[in-house]
């Protein structure tokens, strides 16, 4: 379904979130401060517009009201990233999503209504401390303080050429196989009787402790 986006700081961040949109067909309106930012932009984005998402008369004459999801991606202006957020709630947006760039910062975007608060650089550092401490974890995905998705390659022969069902996995380690990659294979939820081979890479949700328990299994 094509729905109305907006973009409001066209940095990394927010650049490579219009690159997104735009390839999967949505209609993208971006605004930033900056001419040079907009120019580059004018021929990606459906508008591109030079303007100070701390003016609400500005907000009001674009019809940011009007859009279904806007995306606060200013950077390093933390003031400018709240103030915007705070306005554009008031206006009515039902879905806002804001780049935070530290905790206190998002605990105040959380405060003042944004829908969806992000902390990129944050979480692509667990994600990558992950991988640096453990080998054999391919991708690491927080989900809430608790819960996380790992995809962990498979490196313990105790579970080559056993099912799922004769590993208790669910019982014995607490957590739940969302998937089995295989090669080029990608096996998706798969049944009890789905066997796990050498080098196979399991994508597998639970608990941070159950997890860290999982990976700790693979030398
Ligand atoms: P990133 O870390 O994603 O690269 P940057 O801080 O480099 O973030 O980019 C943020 C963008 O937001 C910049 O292009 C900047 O011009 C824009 N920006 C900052 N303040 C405002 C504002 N008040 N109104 C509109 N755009 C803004």
């Amino acid at each position: 379904m094509k729905k109305n986006f907006a973009i409001i700081g066209l940095g990394r961040f927010g650049g490579s979130i219009c690159r997104t949109l735009v390839e999967a067909g949505q209609d993208v309106l971006v605004i930033d401060s900056s001419e040079d930012r907009v120019n580059e932009f004018m021929n990606i984005a459906t508008h591109a517009v030079v303007a100070n998402a701390q003016d609400e008369s500005v907000l009001r004459s674009l019809g940011i009201r009007n859009f279904d999801h806007v995306i606060v991606a200013i950077g390093e202006d933390i003031q400018a990233s709240i103030l915007a957020t705070l306005m554009i709630k008031e206006m009515g947006v039902p879905f806002v999503t804001a780049k935070a760039q530290n905790d206190y910062h998002g605990k105040v975007l959380e405060r003042i209504g944004a829908d969806h608060v992000v902390h990129p650089e944050r979480d692509m550092g667990i994600r990558i401390g992950h991988h640096l401490v453990s080998k054999n974890v391919v991708d690491y995905l927080e989900l809430s303080d608790e819960y996380s998705l790992v995809e962990l390659k498979v490196t313990n022969p105790k579970f080559y050429r056993k099912s799922l069902d004769e590993l208790d996995f669910r019982a014995k380690f607490g957590l739940t196989v969302i998937g089995i990659r295989r090669g080029q294979e990608m096996i998706i939820s798969p049944k009890a009787t789905e066997t796990i081979e050498e080098n196979d890479t399991l994508m597998v949700v639970g608990s941070v402790i159950d997890l860290d328990r999982l990976e700790a299994m693979m030398p």
